[in-house]
Parts: structure tokens; C-alpha cells; sequence
């Protein structure tokens, strides 16, 4: 080969190179611009986030983002209930090819996506299948405590590509903290309505009867000094009936507070017979005085569920004691445990006063007293079905009424049923 050929080669093997580089140039510079749009608009993303605080806003701006980006079909997002063990939808949007979930129901994760038969998962707690079209991406907290998912669905049979399952994962990463963050933010409204709710008892609630207390306690003075003991005898008995019913209700508030920090570590397998018959005992003498019939009916076997003994009895007990006060003398009381598939439900039924329609709306919000005619003069605190309810739904069950006025009311609630002591 002389040299002028091996000049040319050189020269096209150098112009093949510099191609090559171009064409290396060109993708890294189309790669950075890319990176700067994507870079672009996480920022107007995370603008449009922090415009509110409201989790519905923060949910459709997440969706309507992940579904136009990542060309999905169908977008979800579900928060996962650590008692309950189940993930409960927050919000969907899009065209469902299975399942087209509604905001409050259970999401179930579909099969082929289950363990074990997941078929791979990235470094990042993404989960897809082979077909690729359908993403999970887990929501967790920095320290690995699970509070949700995002999922994601494209209907042409497409894969996600990388960058798609990547721009998912930034996008979960984002939600993880506004999840979290509306979680706290709601823990502190509720804290502070809480507290506010405290605060209206303490200045109307406990002052009322204690300035009765004290104008008793004025009267008691005169009847001693004018050497009066009839009368002293009569205001001692005012005196302490205001005493016991200030006792009940500062009972009551104690009671309200360590139920909000009930947590389902210290549950056991507790019967709800003896429950059921406990706290009956506990009212039967008020019944008598008030001449009502008492019927318990209590299923045959035993009948468990997991909880606290204590405030179950609490509960049951308060629905006793509300129905042998807002019945009329002579009445009928009757209270069930009855078994339905994998629950239990308590009841306890009337013959009282009942409650009309547009009472019934408020009965379980704190310190709401329903006066129907018949029941001014009864006395109560309104916090005993409000008490119920928390109980009930902290161990994860559901309270339910039904009332006619004039004919009497049914309170009862559902638990979910354990099968044996452990
Ligand atoms: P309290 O009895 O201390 O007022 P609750 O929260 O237990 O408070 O009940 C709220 C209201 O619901 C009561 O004031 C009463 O008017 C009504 N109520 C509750 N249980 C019954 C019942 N079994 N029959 C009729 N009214 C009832």
C-alpha cells in the first residue's frame, strides 16, 4: 500500500471518529437539555405542590402530572391503614381497566402483583410485572415505614420506559412527603379541636355547677350559723349530688383523652360475654330504680374480639346507661350480642323516648345533648356516644342507631370477630 492510500484511510478513519464524537456530542448535549426540561418542570411541580395544603389539591395535581408525563391511562393513590392492615384509596382518576376504585374503598394490589409472584422490583420500591404497563410505586417514610402507594397504568400494552419508571419515583418521593405532611397537619387540627372543645367545657360545662356548688355552699353557711340543720341536711344532699355529677364528667373528659392515644399494641383477646354481662351489672341497679324489664341476650359459646377490655366495657355500658335514662319508667331494656360471618354485634334496644330526625345528625359530636320532649330534665354530658364511637372506631369496628320517637332507639356497633383465646 503506498502512502497515499494509507493517508486516505487514516483520513476517513479519523472523519469516522470525529462523526462518532459529533453524534456522542449531539445525544449528551439532547440529554442535558432534556435533563434541564425535566429539572424545568419539577420545579413548576413542586411550585404548583406548596400552593396548598389541601390533600385533595395535592392528590389531582399528582395524578393529572404522573398521567400526562408518563402517558399513563389511569393513576391512584392509596394510603395504607397500619391497623387495619389495608390500603384505602385517597383518590383515582382516569379510565380503570380493572377495578375502577372510588376514594374511601379498600385497594387491593392485583394478584399477579403480589408476593411471591411480583417479578421484579427496582432499588427504588418499584414494583411491575412483565408486561411493564402497570407501576406501584411504594410510599415510604425516610426510616422505611410504609404510608401508601401510587400506582400508574398505560391500556396500549407499551412498556414504561425507564425514565418514565424513574419520573414515577420522583413524583412517589414528592407525595411521600405531602402525604405525610397532611397527616400531621390533620393530627394537629383535630388537637386543637380537641382542644378548643376542652376549653368550651371547662368554661361552661364545669363552671356552671360549680358556682351552683358554691351557692350552696353560701346557703350551708347561713343554715349553720342560724342553727338550722333541716336545711344544712338539704343543701349537703345538693352539694354532693353536684359533686358526683362533676366527678362523672371530669370521668368522662379523662376518659375521652386516653381513648385518643389508644394504640392496638396493648390489645388482647377479651370475651364479649363477660363484657356484655359486666356492664350491665355495673347499671342494673339504676334499671331497677327505674322499674325497666332487662333482657340480655347473649349467644351460645363464647364470642372473642381483639381490644381493650376496659373501654369496651366503657362503651357498652354507656349505650346500657343511655337507655335505661332515656326511657320512661317501666320500660324495656334488651340487650344482644348477636354473630354475623367475621364480626360481632352488640345491641341494646328500648322502649324510651326515641329521638326525631334532625336530632339524630348531631348525636355523636362531644357535649351535643338531643333534648326531646320527655328528656330536659334527664342529666348527661354528651360525651358518652361521642366516647363510644372513638372507642369503637379505634378498634376498628363501626357504631350504628336506629330511633323512633316515642317508640324507643336501638345503639349498638359492630367489632371484628377473633376466633379464640390466644
Ligand atoms: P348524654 O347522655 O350524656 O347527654 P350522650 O352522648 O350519651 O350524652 O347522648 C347524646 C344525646 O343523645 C343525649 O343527650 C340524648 O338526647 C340522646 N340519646 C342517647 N341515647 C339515647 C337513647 N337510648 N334514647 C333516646 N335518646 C338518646
Amino acid at each position: 500500500m503506498d502512502e497515499l492510500t494509507k493517508l486516505k484511510i487514516r483520513n476517513a478513519e479519523l472523519e469516522a471518529a470525529l462523526a462518532a464524537n459529533q453524534h456522542a456530542l449531539e445525544s449528551s448535549r439532547q440529554e442535558i437539555l432534556r435533563r434541564e426540561q425535566e429539572i424545568e418542570a419539577l420545579h413548576e411541580f413542586d411550585k404548583e405542590l406548596t400552593k396548598s395544603e389541601d390533600l385533595e389539591f395535592i392528590l389531582n395535581h399528582v395524578l393529572s402530572w404522573v398521567k400526562v408525563r408518563t402517558h399513563a391511562d389511569y393513576g391512584l393513590v392509596a394510603r395504607w391503614d397500619e391497623n387495619r392492615q389495608v390500603f384505602e384509596v385517597l383518590m383515582a382518576r382516569g379510565i380503570a381497566l380493572g377495578v375502577d376504585y372510588q376514594k374511601g374503598e379498600l385497594f387491593q394490589l392485583p394478584n399477579h402483583l403480589r408476593p411471591p409472584e411480583v417479578t421484579e422490583r427496582d432499588p427504588t420500591g418499584i414494583l411491575f410485572d412483565s408486561s411493564q404497563t402497570y407501576l406501584v410505586s411504594e410510599l415510604r417514610l425516610a426510616e422505611g415505614q410504609l404510608i401508601g402507594v401510587l400506582v400508574v397504568q398505560r391500556h396500549s400494552g407499551i412498556k414504561f420506559t425507564s425514565s418514565e419508571k424513574k419520573f414515577t419515583r420522583i413524583i412517589a418521593d414528592r407525595l411521600t412527603i405531602s402525604l405525610h405532611m397532611s397527616t400531621l397537619l390533620k393530627r394537629v387540627q383535630d388537637m386543637n379541636q380537641h382542644r378548643g372543645q376542652l376549653f368550651r367545657m371547662l368554661s361552661h360545662d364545669l363552671r356552671q355547677p360549680l358556682t351552683v356548688l358554691m351557692g350552696y355552699l353560701q346557703l350551708m353557711e347561713y343554715a349553720i350559723k342560724n342553727n338550722k340543720p333541716e336545711m344544712a341536711v338539704t343543701y349537703v344532699n345538693h352539694i354532693s349530688t353536684g359533686a358526683k355529677d362533676l366527678h362523672s364528667l371530669l370521668e368522662e373528659v379523662l376518659l375521652m383523652e386516653r381513648v385518643a392515644n389508644l394504640s392496638s399494641t396493648d390489645w388482647n383477646v377479651v370475651s364479649l360475654l363477660d363484657i356484655s354481662r359486666q356492664a350491665l351489672e355495673k347499671h342494673q341497679a339504676a334499671a331497677d330504680l327505674q322499674d325497666h324489664q332487662v333482657i340480655l341476650e347473649l349467644p351460645e359459646g363464647e364470642a372473642y374480639c381483639k381490644g381493650l377490655e376496659l373501654e369496651l366495657k366503657e362503651a357498652a355500658g354507656n349505650l346500657i346507661n343511655n337507655a335505661i335514662k332515656y326511657t320512661p319508667k317501666g320500660g324495656t331494656i334488651t340487650i344482644r350480642l348477636l354473630r354475623h360471618e367475621d364480626f360481632w354485634q352488640f345491641e341494646v334496644q328500648d322502649t324510651g323516648y326515641g329521638i326525631d330526625r334532625e336530632r339524630q345528625a348531631r348525636l355523636f359530636q362531644s357535649f351535643y345533648r338531643a333534648q326531646q320532649p320527655g328528656t330536659e330534665n334527664i342529666k348527661g354530658t354528651g360525651l358518652g356516644l361521642n366516647l363510644v364511637k372513638s372507642i369503637v372506631e379505634k378498634h376498628n369496628g363501626k357504631i350504628f342507631f336506629e330511633s323512633e320517637p316515642g317508640k324507643g332507639s336501638r345503639f349498638g356497633f359492630w367489632l371484628p370477630a377473633s376466633e379464640a383465646k390466644e
